[in-house]
């Protein structure tokens, strides 16, 4: 199996308390942050990588708390062309097509739509799922024991050309993935970093460990070294004018 390309998905927006992205700030102040997923076409057929918000986010716009009342809100702002089933079918892809579908972490803007994939096998730390399973900060949805989970423990290679690296600390089991394409080498943080100061400044947002978050960045930025990788954050609100998003392709 081998990579071909690339695509970086739109999948969205969310409004989220600016603290988020920097938890010195006061709580008050919203900030509108994209939401990503990304295909990974290789010979054998496409990977998902995250599968956005869920479907309920189109029809009943809701607010809820980031954590406690302290933190601040998030407000999914999210359309139907936003679910992931039309967001895949925009590239001629339905659910079936899929080799697998990659979880980096079970929050709901990355694991949203998991549950429309009910028969593809969704590669996820195990760390993660059985975190989401005793923290009640996670959808239900987003953890759905139904699925076809194939659980990974620690850095693995998914196929020649896909890396998934172990960063915990925003979550307990969050992975981040590198690719390489025929072209470029492309780190995808994912919330290994919301946006580039967390991860080239050290300034500290929303995790749950932050020791560990610490770490972890230190270990994709060993990692962009050795590997000469571009890296790609989870929700940088200026990066999509500076990168090739779908219909362009890496
Ligand atoms: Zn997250």
């Amino acid at each position: 199996m081998s990579v071909q390309k690339l695509s970086l998905l739109p999948a969205g927006y969310c409004l989220v308390d600016a603290s988020a992205l920097d938890t010195r700030r006061k709580v008050g102040e919203m900030a509108r942050l994209p939401i990503w997923s990304y295909l990974i076409e290789t010979s054998d057929g496409p990977i998902l990588i995250d599968t956005g918000m869920p479907e309920s986010c189109i029809h009943e716009p809701a607010e809820f708390f980031r954590g406690t009342e302290d933190e601040g809100l998030i407000v999914p702002e999210m359309k139907a062309q936003d679910l992931i089933t039309n967001v895949i079918g925009r590239c001629g892809y339905q659910p079936s097509d899929l080799v697998c579908v990659v979880s980096t972490h079970l929050h709901f803007d990355h694991a949203g739509g998991n549950q429309l994939f009910p028969y593809t096998e969704i590669v996820l730390q195990r760390a993660e799922y059985e975190a989401a399973l005793k923290q009640d900060n996670y959808f239900d949805i987003c953890k759905d024991p139904a699925l076809l989970y194939r659980f990974v423990d620690g850095d693995t290679e998914l196929v020649p050309g896909v890396q998934l690296v172990f960063t915990p600390g925003h979550t307990p089991g969050h992975q981040s993935v590198l690719v390489s394409t025929p072209n470029d080498t492309i780190l995808l943080a994912i919330d290994a970093a919301y946006h580039r100061p967390n991860y080239e400044d050290g300034v500290p947002f929303a995790v749950r460990d932050a020791e560990k978050a610490f770490d972890s960045i230190a270990k994709l930025k060993r990692l962009t070294k050795e590997t000469s990788a571009k890296v790609f954050f989870g929700h940088d609100a200026g990066q999509a004018e500076e990168w090739k998003v779908y219909p362009e392709s890496y």
